[in-house]
């Protein structure tokens, strides 16, 4: 996969694409594997880096979602727990199961959250994890040996899906060139085509060159999930808005506050959200948060409160109350939610919304990483009828992601074979040696620094300040690859650093 590659064949190329997608998350990647996938020919166009919004923020679990099961959306659980079957199968180099236990303090706590998962594993079906369990108090700390002990009863547990989102963004965005498609990041939609009243097309800009191009699709898809409104005014400048955001924010802490392999699940905070304490990349991952918010941005950052409510809520469970300077990174991540009247955004339904507008753009939002194989087959069902395409069976079901055979894997370590110094680690703290750098560059379209310390590897997620400490050394590297210059690389570690501050609360 190859950056340059795709721009040729979008500068070279005027014939019309049939499918054109705009975002490239986990709805617009998915959206673009099918419709490659069953032989479309499709163009993907990201404004920044793939994932770079929302889709690089989740807690990181293929779930059924059991506060959807609390609210009663039943079909959601259904199609959410088929959905996490598929992908196990698909991406197994990706996603993995997963063991949590839900502590119970309270005598009803463990009947009444055993009786529920068991509901959560009969919605499963054929594809469930394994059969949940209420377990005893000294299985429970077994499992969570930095569980809070005092009043401790016994506890729930039960296995869900967990992954690295924006590693299976990146290789979906590689499976839409193994079958076909071009998926291109750095490519801004700056406006859309119109050819008597219908849409016909893009106005778009590459945001490295400045260079812009018109690109004409049979059928134009609006895939851009917090931003969907822009796109829609784009088509009608007077259309009523139909997306609200809320923030969630996540804290990543040291192995040491939830040393085993088991997760943590607590059904009901202060607020009434889900608090998850879970193993990831060696670390903790605590979250998370639901904050109305107004202000839509690429770099939400975790407010004040938010880190406070998450070390405070932690702390109730944990054996050792986690501090604010044991944080190694925190991050926030604003969820697309589809208005439906008033009322709190964590009751607002986790369900996707698909519509055409008179002039015939489709938009696909809302919804969750879980289900995206499935929103996709859905939009490209709709593409189909909107574009006049020749209809053809959806196929991503049974359909391998990127990599799933170990294939990256064996060429990565070659590349890495050829030169001692690749086979370093960047950093003592972090799990990446310095060759995957190279790797993230010449096959994984990384463009900077933060592409590779965020979304390549997940180093400032894991470590911020140590992320901070390697930029320069990363920028190099890629200066290296990328024919840039000094300014480049000076300007790159600049705004890296800048943006590691921010994930490292003061
Ligand atoms: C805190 C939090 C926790 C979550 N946890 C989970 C979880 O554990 N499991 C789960 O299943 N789901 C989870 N979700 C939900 C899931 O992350 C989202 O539903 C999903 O990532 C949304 O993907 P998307 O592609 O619709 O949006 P995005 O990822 O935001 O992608 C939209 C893309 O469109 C691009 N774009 C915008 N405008 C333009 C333009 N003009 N031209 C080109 N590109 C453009 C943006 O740059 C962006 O990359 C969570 C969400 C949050 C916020």
């Amino acid at each position: 996969m190859k950056r340059e590659n795709a721009v040729q064949i979008l500068q070279q190329s005027s014939a019309i694409w049939d499918v054109l997608i705009i975002g490239g998350g986990a709805t617009g990647l998915g959206t673009a594997v099918d419709a490659a996938a069953r032989g479309y020919r499709t163009l993907l166009l990201e404004q920044n880096d793939f994932a770079k919004a929302t889709s690089s923020r989740s807690t990181k679990l293929i779930h059924g979602g059991f506060r959807y099961l609390k609210q009663g959306n039943v079909p959601l659980v259904r199609e959410s727990l088929r959905e996490r079957g598929l992908l196990l199968r698909n991406a197994p180099h990706l996603v993995r199961c997963r063991s949590f236990v839900v502590p119970g303090y309270q005598w009803w706590e463990t009947p009444y959250y055993g009786m529920g998962l068991k509901v959560y594993d009969l919605l499963a079906g054929k594809l469930g994890l394994g059969p949940s369990q209420i377990i005893s108090r000294e299985e429970t700390l077994k499992q969570l040996p930095t569980l809070e002990p005092r009043g401790l009863r016994g506890g729930v547990r039960y296995f869900d899906g967990q992954f690295d989102d924006a590693r299976l963004a990146v290789c979906l965005a590689q499976t839409v060139f193994d079958h076909g498609g071009v998926a291109l990041n750095y490519c801004k939609v700056t406006g859309l085509l119109k050819e008597g009243g219908r849409v016909c097309g893009v106005m778009a800009r590459d945001t490295e060159s400045g260079r812009e191009f018109e690109v004409r699709a049979r059928a134009v898809i609006n895939a851009t999930g917090i931003f969907t409104d822009d796109i829609r005014r784009m088509d009608d400048h007077a259309v009523a808005p139909v997306m609200t955001a809320s923030q969630g924010a996540h804290l990543v802490l040291p192995k040491s506050f939830l040393p085993g392999d088991s997760a943590l699940m607590v059904p009901k905070t202060a607020d009434g959200r889900i608090l998850f304490a879970i193993p990831w990349h060696g670390r903790v991952l605590v979250g998370t948060t639901d904050t109305p918010v107004t202000e839509i941005s690429l770099e939400p950052k975790p407010f004040a409160e938010e880190i406070e409510f998450l070390l405070a809520e932690s702390a109730k469970y944990l054996a050792k109350a986690p501090a604010r300077s044991d944080i190694l990174s925190a991050s926030a991540g604003l969820r697309p939610l589809v208005k439906t009247g008033g009322g709190p955004t964590a009751k607002l339904a986790r369900d996707h919304a698909l519509f055409v507008s008179p002039a015939g753009l489709v938009t696909i939002t809302g919804g969750k990483w879980t289900t995206y194989r499935k929103m996709a087959e859905d939009t490209v069902e709709k593409a189909i009828a909107v574009g006049g395409l020749e209809p053809r069976p959806c196929v991503t079901e049974g359909l391998r992601v990127h990599g799933a055979a170990g294939e990256d894997l064996r060429a990565a370590a070659e590349l890495m074979s050829e030169n001692p110094v690749w086979c370093e680690w960047l950093h003592p703290r972090l799990p990446s040696p310095v060759g995957e750098v190279i790797w993230a560059v010449r096959h994984e379209m990384a463009r900077t620094v933060e592409d590779v310390l965020s979304r390549r590897t997940r180093a400032l997620l894991l470590d911020a300040r140590a992320s901070r400490e390697i930029a320069p050394r990363v920028a190099a590297l890629l200066a290296a690859e990328l024919g840039r210059d000094e300014q480049w690389r000076d300007a790159q570690v600049k705004e890296f650093s800048a943006l590691a501050g921010n994930y490292l609360p003061q």
